[in-house]
């Protein structure tokens, strides 16, 4: 079974409109490869929105703890807003009532141990929800983080760990991760063990600072890159650039995708613009992107 990640060094490169077109192309393909989603932007899940599945199981992630303060043990002593180097309890002067912020609280635990009255225990937290689903191209795992919550890579390595098991469990040979952007903790929890990583650019200034950013990631972790110019055509000097990069970096830049407004119509209608306009422009490109990226993960369907 081989990972394959999808990654940009920032949000709107283009990323999920890759991922839900090689969905798309390993399912209905003319070589077909039975592949298992994983959406690991957390923060901001959209493949959901492209590949429209039925969700069959939804799950709580609970991703640390808070302090809660009985207010029938607690005495009102104020121990626990000096010992807190969070700010997250808050007190009323007036009726020494205090109760913890649970947006603010760490989960350190530092007050649980120095109140006096054990007035106070940690609450697991439920930092968002995991889901299974169905869609037309295979299971898609996908996760909602809810707001101000942390613990994203974690909850990044969960979908991945369940797309990984599915995968193993029925014998699906490759596991699609939509990464997240940036070059943070989730990106390294969604990029961790994966076999190859594509990595979605565009050419502009900032494309490109963030593509020599997400190259280093990958280049520490020993990830095998590859690298696709997305929108290539509207500033041609800047692909130029990002292809003297890569020359440099020993990175192969297997595929440029034109600007295509059916791109932009194909996300609107909810579905992967290979399957919305198979002979758009940027539809056709991506088809020769995913050839290539089947051949580097080495499976017989490249050469049928
Ligand atoms: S340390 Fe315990 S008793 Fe003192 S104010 Fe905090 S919760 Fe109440
Ligand atoms: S658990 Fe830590 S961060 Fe949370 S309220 Fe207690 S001392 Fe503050």
């Amino acid at each position: 079974m081989k990972q394959l990640i999808i990654l940009s060094g920032k949000g709107g490169t283009g990323k999920t409109s890759l991922a839900a077109a090689f969905a798309h192309l390993a399912h209905d393909g003319p070589a077909p490869i039975q592949a298992v989603l994983a959406d690991g932007d957390v923060d901001a899940a959209n493949l959901e929105l492209v590949l429209r599945p039925q969700r069959l199981e939804t799950h709580d992630f609970t991703g640390g703890a808070v302090a809660v303060i009985d207010p029938e043990l607690c005495q009102g002593c104020g121990t626990c807003e000096q010992v807190c180097r969070f700010e997250a309890i808050i007190s009323d002067p007036n009726s020494f009532v205090y109760r913890v912020d649970p947006i603010a609280c760490d989960g350190c635990a530092a007050c649980v141990y120095q109140c006096p009255e054990e007035a106070i225990h940690m609450q697991p937290n439920t930092a968002g929800q995991w889901y299974r689903s169905e869609s037309l191209y295979g299971p898609l795992f996908h996760a909602d983080l809810y707001p101000a919550q942390e613990n994203s890579g974690k909850l990044v390595t969960l979908v991945k760990q369940n797309a990984r098991l599915l995968a193993m469990d029925t014998d699906k040979p490759l596991v699609i991760v939509d990464g997240p952007p940036g070059i943070g903790c989730p990106v390294i929890a969604a990029a961790a063990g994966a076999d190859l990583a594509l990595i979605v650019t565009e050419p502009s200034a900032a494309g490109i600072h963030d593509l020599k950013r997400a190259l280093q990631t990958t280049s520490h972790f020993r990830i095998p890159s590859l690298v696709v110019i997305n929108k290539a055509d509207i500033y041609p000097e800047g692909a130029a650039q990002i292809q003297a990069i890569c020359a440099e970096l020993g990175v192969e830049v297997i595929g440029s995708i034109p600007f295509d407004p059916t791109v932009t119509a194909a996300m609107m209608n909810g579905v992967p613009v290979t399957a919305y306009h198979p002979q758009s422009p940027a539809s056709r490109a991506i088809g020769m992107i995913w050839q290539k990226v089947v051949k580097s993960l080495a499976f017989e369907a490249a050469n049928p």
